[in-house]
């Protein structure tokens, strides 16, 4: 099902053009590349004609409160400083999403493993492990952070990406394409450096919607 085939990639600076929006990006994710072959046709959720947001798979959280984060590996410093902030970007929103990191007696539901992954043409990614039932993960699920790129990110940035990936587990898909105009770039645009460009840091009014219509 989709949410086993979740990947996320993104291009850093100076990324061969040829290598945009194609599953090249996945060639090493063989058998996780489905949404990549999607990237050109995202373009608008039929359902909702003044948005554009994707939900990503049908599993979710029973709620979008109280969502905590955890370090399971890496996520000290500067990029424990990103999540924190990514999680405080999603909690002023006007939506359900409150998100927190996790304590010794609250329960964890994004297990962030920050590490040096190498040349991988992705930044940051929410690869789906978790088990769904009934239409709801019931389990922690990971979120994974590449320094091999974001070491060379800024904090904005690196929030950026933490907060792009909290999208993707919070279950929204990618939406828009490298060719945008700013005005339509939302945080669930995949690409890092368009998301820069346009000063896109955070949820846009478009991804609040998508996450109401989820939760
Ligand atoms: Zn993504």
């Amino acid at each position: 099902m989709l949410i086993s085939t979740r990947i996320e990639y993104f291009l850093r600076s100076g990324a061969p053009p040829t290598m945009k929006g194609s599953c090249v990006d996945c060639k090493n994710e063989i058998n996780r590349c489905h949404p990549c072959s999607r990237h050109g046709s995202l373009t608008r959720d039929p359902s909702h004609s003044s948005s554009r947001y994707s939900s990503l798979g049908s599993c979710e959280w029973g709620r979008a409160s109280n969502l905590r984060w955890a370090n399971y590996a890496g996520t000290t410093g500067a990029y424990a400083t990103a999540m924190t902030t990514a999680a405080s970007r999603w909690t002023a929103t006007s939506s359900p999403v409150t998100i927190y990191k996790a304590t010794a007696s609250t329960a964890t539901h994004f297990q962030v493993n920050t590490a040096n992954f190498g040349n991988t043409h992705w930044s940051g990614r929410a690869p789906s492990y978790a088990t769904c039932a009934n239409g709801y993960y019931t389990r922690a699920i990971p979120l994974q952070l590449n320094t091999y790129y974001l070491c060379s990110y800024n904090a904005q940035r690196k929030a950026m990406v933490a907060a792009h990936e909290l999208g993707h587990n919070l279950g929204l898909n990618h939406v828009g394409r490298e060719s945008d105009a700013c005005a339509v770039v939302t945080l669930m645009n995949p690409f890092d450096d368009v998301r820069t460009n346009c000063s896109v840091y955070g949820p846009k009014a478009d991804d609040v919607r998508g996450i109401n219509a989820k939760y």
